[in-house]
């Protein structure tokens, strides 16, 4: 395995040239865009046309003139295709938190006499804290945290809905959506996907897998930025049945004819809530755009063969204990390493200009981007690591710092 060998496959990658779409500086290999995707060169004169231009200068009249109004639906219907799903089945809307507390209370409405929301043990903690949250509103509902092994035993009749993380956070696992899909309905119950660490890095079909609902982040592969909005799906055929317990105006089907009664909106749009944050949407939607614009076959074959190459070299050169499933059709697109020093080792790897991130107690996570991550990128990561573990320089004191953001 040579430096040689990791340029050839970067020469024959049929996305090469999207990493110059972004403004990624030379020195620094970034393997984080699974916690913020990278910054799309694109974005920061669409955020600077749509402050000066359509702000400063159409004021509110760009609700209008620049169709603001429409963006939260713009954007849903240019994510659908990314997670396989129709127009007019995605809105662009809150957090990734917020949405999953809508998307879960809606469901259990839907549900009356099931009080049961199935997850896992360990699943990412806002939609874990989400659910407890609910719990404040809801005393009856059960929370049922059950190993993945047993969620099939746990889905029976009271369960009003599945919530599970597609692709696991920490170890990368990914759940099988359609087999675990057909599962939740045979027991009548919903599933909510969390596709935060799947939009943008692997095949995600909810409608082939018959999902019912999803959520997911717009500032992770998709390249929306820090705090971008986050994204919603809603089946077409539940859209008339579900509502949501955040009944904003922007919810509403006639916003601007200020009645005092709440009716909701028809269709996906019932799951806004307030004003839509139109910088965050215009920066999402140049992320979204530039995804857009690649074969989604090569992103995908790309994204696992990044993350097994990794794999591979990690075996020779520096063996730690792989938590991520080896497989690559079992899994996400980042891996993640055990390591008793984690957060020493990735702040030392860091300060060499290689960003991972390391998450409690003892992992550290390295994650693909297909759009810009390179084969040599990889190359030069397990490179740092080696040395570091080789040399023992995670040692030095300064890099047992704990910062507030790992
Ligand atoms: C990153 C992430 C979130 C983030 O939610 P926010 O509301 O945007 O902070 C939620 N779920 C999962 C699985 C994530 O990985």
């Amino acid at each position: 395995m040579t430096l040689a060998e990791a340029q050839r496959r970067d020469a024959a990658d049929p996305l090469r040239h999207f990493r110059t779409a972004f403004a990624l500086p030379d020195s620094i290999v970034y393997l984080d865009g699974n916690s913020l995707g990278a910054l799309p060169n694109r974005t920061a004169a669409r955020l600077a046309d749509t402050a000066a231009r359509e702000w400063g200068d159409g004021l509110v009249r760009s609700w209008n003139s620049n169709d603001w109004i429409a963006a939260p639906r713009r954007v849903g219907d240019k994510i659908a295709p990314l997670i396989g799903a129709q127009p007019g089945e995605v809105i662009v809307a809150d957090s990734t938190s917020v949405n999953t507390y809508k998307l879960l209370a809606a469901a259990l409405a839907a549900r009356p006499g099931r009080t049961v929301i199935v997850s896992e043990p360990g699943n990412f903690p806002t939609d874990v804290y989400m659910a407890q949250g609910l719990k404040l509103l809801r005393p009856d509902i059960e929370l049922r945290l059950v190993p993945r092994a047993d969620i099939d035993s746990a889905l029976d009749d009271n369960v009003a809905v599945l919530l599970l993380t597609h692709v696991h956070y920490k170890t990368a696992e990914m759940f099988d959506m359609v087999g675990l899909t057909a599962k939740a309905h045979t027991a009548g119950a919903f599933t909510l996907w969390d596709l935060s660490h799947s939009a943008g890095a692997v095949c995600v079909d909810l409608n082939a897998a018959n999902a019912d609902l999803a959520v997911g982040c717009g500032y992770k592969y998709l390249n929306g930025g820090p705090g971008a909005p986050a994204f919603l799906f809603v089946a077409e055929r539940h859209q008339a049945a579900l509502h949501s317990p955040l009944t904003g105006w922007m919810g509403h089907a006639a916003p601007f004819g200020f009645a005092d009664a709440y009716a909701p909106a028809p269709g996906i749009d019932r799951f806004l809530c307030g004003t839509p944050p139109i910088l965050g949407l215009a920066a999402l939607e140049e992320g979204v755009d530039l995804m857009r614009g690649a074969d989604f076959d090569a992103l995908l074959t790309k994204s696992r063969a990044l993350s097994s190459y990794f794999i591979d070299l990690v075996e020779t050169r520096c063996p730690l204990p792989l938590v991520s499933p080896r497989d690559a059709a079992e899994r996400g697109s980042h891996i993640s390493l055990r390591h008793e020093h984690g957060y020493p080792v990735m702040q030392a790897l860091i300060e060499r200009g290689i960003i991972g991130d390391f998450r409690a107690p003892d992992l550290l996570r390295f994650g693909f981007a297909p759009l810009y991550n390179s084969f040599e990128d990889v190359w030069h990561a397990v490179g740092a690591l080696t040395d570091i573990l080789d040399v023992g320089a995670w040692r030095e004191d300064r890099y047992a710092v704990r910062t507030r953001v790992t």
